[in-house]
């Protein structure tokens, strides 16, 4: 607990500061979240697309179990034939037959939280712009109970809003987004963390924001915070909890069944000025900076010159399960030749 009080306060005192290298603690997990997200330590593609297959064979596995047959077999059906516009090198745009839109497909996710950061990220922007706020990661932890996922999301879910209504809340941030990851412990109790992004209107001390949250849940003041230096890629880093918001891999029968009856729970939102920004903005096209990839590649067909190295685009007809292969291959193949052999 100290080492994170600590460490939370060396970012905000100094943005450049490491965190401080913490022993095993009930709170390790969260240091561990950050000073991993700040090495950025990035897997292949490749390695990518398997885990994708791997988490989503499991889930098909664990839904059988559970006689979920019509879940089983619309996941099986996802991306599982793919229509993949590539230089042979390069790929530019991938045309699945299917998308099941189930909330823990790792395939659905991906598009989902594409979809989100075109969304939101030229509105943060504006946002920014307009009102000269500076954006901050926080992350607000609460103290573990025995409840289910329902009643910790809920529980979490609360406490922010009395936290927004605190006159402090007001008075330091503008607006922002929210987003829920749950992640459970070795004892089976739940975690869950809200991941804001805030807009701050100006500087303030951490220690008063912990009290504000301590005084919203009652008994957590387990936050962190660091500054946004890279809007891009802080939104990325929310919107990931959007599109894998637990660990499905170690995810059990009763989990899944769990997860089943959580349907509408939302995982995402907008609040303050910036709901209000984003209702009314309309992204102008200096915005499209090429951040917008989804839209971007949309425009692209056969015969298109690939926007990462010239060379002429086709289409390949391909499985799902032959993607990380392709993949492997692309990565490590001079331009041209890997098409070939697909073919
Ligand atoms: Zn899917
Ligand atoms: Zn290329």
């Amino acid at each position: 607990m100290n080492q994170l009080t600590l460490s939370t306060s060396s970012i905000l005192a100094d943005g450049s500061r490491r965190l401080s290298q913490s022993s095993p603690s009930p709170h390790t997990y969260l240091d561990n979240r950050v000073i991993k997200s700040q090495r950025g330590t990035k897997r292949t593609r490749s390695q990518r697309a398997r885990e994708r297959l791997q988490t989503k064979q499991h889930l098909v596995g664990l839904a059988r179990g559970l006689h979920e047959g019509e879940l089983a077999d619309k996941l099986e059906r996802c991306h599982s034939r793919l229509s993949v516009l590539t230089c042979g090198r390069h790929i530019a745009r991938i045309i699945p037959n299917f998308t099941c839109e189930f909330r823990l497909c790792p395939d659905c996710g991906r598009r989902r939280s594409r979809k989100l950061q075109n969304k939101y990220l030229p509105a943060m922007r504006g946002f920014m712009l307009h009102h000269k706020v500076t954006p901050v990661h926080l992350v607000l932890t609460q103290t573990h109970r025995k409840e289910n996922r329902k009643q910790s999301a809920k529980r979490i879910k609360d406490s922010l809003t009395r936290l927004q209504r605190r006159g402090f809340w007001k008075e330091y941030f503008k607006g922002g987004t929210w987003s829920l990851e749950f992640t459970k412990d070795k004892n089976g109790l739940h975690h869950t963390h809200l991941h804001i992004i805030g807009f701050r209107r100006k500087f303030f001390d951490i220690e008063l924001l912990r009290g504000e949250w301590l005084a919203a849940t009652g008994d957590s003041h387990v936050i962190h915070l660091k500054k946004i230096e890279d809007i891009a890629a802080g939104l990325r880093e929310v919107v990931k909890y959007v599109s894998k918001p637990l660990d499905i891999r170690r995810f059990g029968a009763a989990d899944l069944k769990e997860f089943l009856g959580l349907k509408n729970m939302r995982m995402f939102g907008t609040f303050g000025e910036f709901r209000d920004f984003c209702k009314d903005f309309e992204p102008s096209d200096t915005d499209a900076d090429g951040s917008d990839l989804e839209s971007f590649s949309r425009d692209l067909v056969e015969g298109c010159a690939c926007p990462q190295c010239d060379e002429p685009l086709f289409d390949l007809r391909m499985s799902g399960r032959e993607l990380p292969q392709f993949y492997e291959q692309a990565e490590s193949s001079p331009p041209g030749k890997v098409g070939t052999k697909w073919n």
